[in-house]
């Protein structure tokens, strides 16, 4: 398995939990890679087209709900609110989500035309990662810290390779259409909120507040190809105005935390056996802005080709 965020783990996981001898090789861990800033709430933000989401989606959050019913795990389900601009917006992840409905016009803020209300899991990410980490460790996955070059300089020591390097895949399976973009968050003490919402076509910008257990993550931004890692303070400055517009209780918190983070921006997942290496490849990357929604049923469709291989 190359790389070790959540696409990584969630696959680690997976397969040794069917019995195959599991090592993670990265050079980051999963608190220090992209994974570590989403948000994290399940929804299929620029998920990208393949025909295969739907069921991703479905069978990551039937996964997120049983998890939810373990405090440890850091899952939550919790009802929020995504606000609509246009009309018709896409509403077909509402397909796998038992419980939603619309929003009444009391429920938006101005200027939205409609907006679904969902109970969906927020995943608290630092708790959700170690949780994560520690049940691969009780699965007996091993790792390794290291920059792998090729995939086929793990040939010698592997029966199969699972490629999950998130933005940097494509350096190893010589693919050229994955593309950053980028998003910017600014953490919050947690007033006393528990929802989350989200305002993608928001005039001022994109838009959202999730609540986690002890702080709030306000966003953000979705620039594409923008590959700068730096917090820029006049982004902060619009996303803290946009949010507290959104979310009053916000208005005036101080920042405890401030993250930028690459989303691996693909126009569908890569999720396929790649030809042509001296050792079976599988790749499962490209997951935008819903990496940590889409995991488990990414990480049990490739555990099924592996099992093919
Ligand atoms: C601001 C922001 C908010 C987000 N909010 C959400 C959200 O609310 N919900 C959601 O589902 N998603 C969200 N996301 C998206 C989510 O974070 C990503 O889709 C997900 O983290 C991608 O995971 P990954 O494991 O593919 O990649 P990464 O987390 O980037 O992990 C890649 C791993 O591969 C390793 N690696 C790469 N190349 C090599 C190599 N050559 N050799 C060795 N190791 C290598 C790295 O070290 C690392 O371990 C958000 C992202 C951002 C930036």
């Amino acid at each position: 398995m190359v790389g070790g965020g959540v696409i990584g783990l969630s696959i680690a996981a997976e397969l040794a939990r069917a019995g195959n001898a599991v090592t993670v090789v990265a050079d980051r861990s999963a608190t220090d890679s992209v994974s570590a800033v989403a948000a994290a709430v399940w929804f299929p933000y620029r998920a990208g087209t393949s025909p295969a989401v739907p069921t991703w989606l479905a069978r990551s959050l039937v996964r997120f709900a049983e998890l939810a019913a373990d405090r440890a795990t850091g899952v939550d389900l919790r009802e929020g609110m995504v606000v609509e601009r246009r009309p018709g917006a896409d509403r077909s992840w509402t397909a796998a989500v038992p419980e939603h409905r619309e929003a009444t016009t009391a429920e938006l803020p101005p200027g939205a035309l409609a907006g679904v209300r969902a109970t969906v899991p927020v995943i608290t990410v630092p708790t959700y990662l170690a949780w994560l980490h520690a049940r691969c460790d009780r699965l007996g996955v091993r790792y390794v810290r290291r920059t792998v070059g090729s995939v086929d300089e793990c040939a010698a020591d592997a029966d199969l390779v699972v490629v999950a390097a998130g933005l940097r895949s494509g350096e190893l399976v010589d693919d050229d259409t994955l593309y950053p973009i980028r998003g910017q968050v600014v953490r919050l003490p947690n007033p006393g909120i528990t929802e989350w919402v989200t305002d993608d076509d928001n005039p001022a910008g994109v838009t959202y507040v999730v609540s986690r257990r002890n702080d709030v993550v306000c966003g953000g931004v979705a620039e594409v190809e923008n590959w700068d890692l730096t917090p820029d303070p006049d982004t902060e400055a619009a996303i803290l105005r946009r949010t507290a517009a959104l979310v009053p209780a916000l208005a005036g918190l101080p920042v405890l935390s401030r993250d930028v983070g690459l989303r691996p921006g693909r126009d569908t997942v890569r999720l396929e056996r790649v030809e042509g290496h001296a050792v079976p490849v599988l790749a499962c990357y490209g997951h935008g802005g819903a990496g940590v929604t889409m995991s488990w049923g990414c990480a049990e469709a490739v555990a099924d080709l592996a099992r093919g291989s």
